[in-house]
């Protein structure tokens, strides 16, 4: 979806936004009941836990840190998921957040590759997203996220 601004071999590269520590949980993914039942066609012993109405992958700590792989990341390859990853991921690292009522997308500042794109193909390819994360938005709630003062808001109103 965004990929005007990140290549696909760049985020199989990379991989950041698909681990997490105890302090961003908060950025994985939400998973809605229609995915949750094609993600437990093919890998049924996934386990999942409720956000609203929606889901989040329930991922194991790794032994040694403080540190949380999404459970469908395969290390080689990357998201096991392909073209059915989460809303979430689609739009990485664009979200979606509440800031004192309004929603407003923001810029996550954690991708390394979007921090080197010009500020202006940022905004553009933000301000073509926008009607389509809106609605999405609308359809589920559960993946507008609470405001983080380091999230630049790129796009704050709903057009
Ligand atoms: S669902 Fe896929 S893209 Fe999203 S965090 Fe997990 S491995 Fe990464």
């Amino acid at each position: 979806m965004i990929g005007k601004l990140l290549s696909k071999e760049e985020c199989a590269k990379c991989q950041i936004c698909c681990s997490f520590d105890s302090t961003d949980l908060w950025e994985t993914p939400v998973v809605t009941p229609e995915l949750k039942i094609r993600i437990l066609d093919d890998y049924p012993e996934m386990k999942f836990i409720t956000k609203g109405d929606s889901f989040l992958f329930r991922m194991e700590k790794e032994p040694d840190a403080d540190l949380y792989y999404c459970s469908v990341l395969d290390h080689k390859k990357g998201c096991v998921l392909g073209d059915e990853k989460p809303f979430d991921c689609k739009i990485w690292p664009f979200r979606i957040m509440d800031f004192e009522g309004k929603r407003v997308i923001t810029l996550s500042p954690v991708c390394p590759v979007v921090k080197t794109r010009p500020l202006d193909e940022i905004c553009k390819v933000a301000r073509e997203l926008a009607p389509m994360i809106y609605a999405e938005a609308d359809k589920n709630p559960d993946i507008v996220k609470k405001y983080l003062p380091n999230y630049p808001v790129i796009i704050s109103q709903k057009p």
